[in-house]
């Protein structure tokens, strides 16, 4: 704990770095693309609600501790819009809200992680993944990112991670930091090399569908739901992204009835939150989420960002994936060293997260969630290093 507390996070780092140096040469001389902090504001309806609750209901209500689960309201307006969505029954004792998908992913691997588990991570990952399984006990495993197929799953190599002590595989999609969704039938070869394994070691093999950017999907792209292919998947969700609301903390768990022993998982899950503390999530968003759980994102601002620098940056020469979901695009560092390239781009104030973290130590991350000037004034900056890279 002392050294996840004392190690700073390169994202952080470069952020606060962003901040320090605006203050010296112009804010309008940085071009800061490590957060992956929304650029849009949160839905009229949101803001509306929120006043809406305020007036209506008495403060105590609003304010006060909801069930441990969850508000009743909450949970059955999102269970219906579920249910609506992805034609799958959905009942709200299946949902438990916690403050955030942080909370959730924690809840959810501490209630698997048995003794000498190991919990899989598909390259590239969100890094918190590695603390949230380590903390609990458990080994992260991680499969190697698929480099040269669009960040799909390399199924050869995921099946050579799973061992008789798999517990759960974490499934990212759509994808940070690459913002590739997987496909209908990369997720169908997963679910049957889960199968098989699940039926070779006689126990089940969950799926932690770790889904804040499900609604953030361009081109008419499919976001499949994963507890449809396969059974066995518990669903981490949040608002932080798809509503804007990343400092309110709201979000939940999805244990379907589908998923084996789901009433177990759910009341591990339960337990686990306890022993963390997750337990009843904010109350006034809850109630937001009770009354906006059918409200989506307005997408054209992220998509105009999404293609103005992914046109950009391959036309100078970068190689890049093309990111049909979230807000980020995962580029291979010229010259191969991430954090070479990310330390020489800092030095022209343009920020950009080395893939080290994410298990990519010649990918960069770039947040498109960011002004469309900033953007702009960028460009010759992205040009510039590249240039001088190709120059060397
Ligand atoms: N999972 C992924 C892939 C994320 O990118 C993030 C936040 O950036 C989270 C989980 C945590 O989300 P929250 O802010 O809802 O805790």
């Amino acid at each position: 704990m002392l050294a996840l507390g004392t190690t700073r996070s390169c994202i952080r780092e470069l952020f606060e770095y962003g901040l320090r140096q605006a203050a010296v040469v112009g804010k309008e001389n940085v071009y800061d693309f490590s957060l992956g902090n929304p650029s849009i504001p949160a839905p009229a309806a949101v803001n509306e609600s929120i006043v809406a609750i305020l007036r209506e209901r008495d403060s105590l209500s609003v304010h006060g501790y909801t069930p441990a689960a969850g508000a009743a309201d909450a949970r059955a307006a999102v269970a219906a819009d579920l249910t609506e969505r992805f034609g799958m029954t959905i009942r709200p004792e299946n949902l438990f809200f916690t403050a955030g998908a942080a909370p959730a992913l924690i809840s959810v691997v501490r209630a698997l992680a048995v003794e000498g588990a190991e919990v899989v991570s598909i390259a590239p990952f969100f890094p918190e993944y590695r603390p949230f399984v380590e903390a609990n006990g458990a080994k992260f495993v991680v499969v190697p990112a698929d480099t040269k197929g669009g960040f799909q799953i390399r199924l050869a190599e995921l099946e050579r991670c799973l061992t008789p002590h798999t517990q759960a595989v974490i499934v990212n999609s759509p994808n940070n930091p690459s913002g590739v969704i997987y496909t209908r039938e990369t997720l169908q070869k997963l679910a049957a090399a889960l199968k098989a394994a699940a039926v070779r070691f006689g126990h089940p093999i969950y799926i932690i569908a770790d889904e804040p950017y499900r609604e953030l999907a361009y081109d008419e792209t499919e976001v499949p739901f994963l507890p449809a292919i396969y059974p066995d998947t518990v669903i981490c969700y949040s608002y932080s992204k798809s509503l804007s609301l990343p400092g309110e903390r709201i979000g939940y768990v999805c244990v379907p009835d589908c998923a084996a022993d789901s009433a177990e998982v759910y009341a591990a899950m339960a337990g686990a939150a306890r022993t963390l503390g997750h337990v009843c999530a904010p109350s006034l968003q809850q109630l937001t989420v009770a009354r906006c759980a059918a409200v989506r994102p307005d997408l054209e601002a992220y998509d105009r960002n999404r293609t103005v620098l992914y046109d950009a940056l391959t036309s100078y020469g970068y190689e890049c994936a093309k990111p049909n979901g979230a807000f980020y695009m995962f580029v291979k560092a010229p010259g191969g060293d991430a954090q070479a390239f990310s330390d020489r781009a800092k030095a022209k104030n343009l920020l950009l997260v080395p893939g080290g973290d994410f298990g990519c130590p010649d990918f960069f991350r770039v947040s498109t969630c960011v002004s469309p000037e900033m953007i702009q004034r960028s460009l010759p900056v992205f040009r510039a290093v590249i240039e001088e890279m190709a120059a060397r």
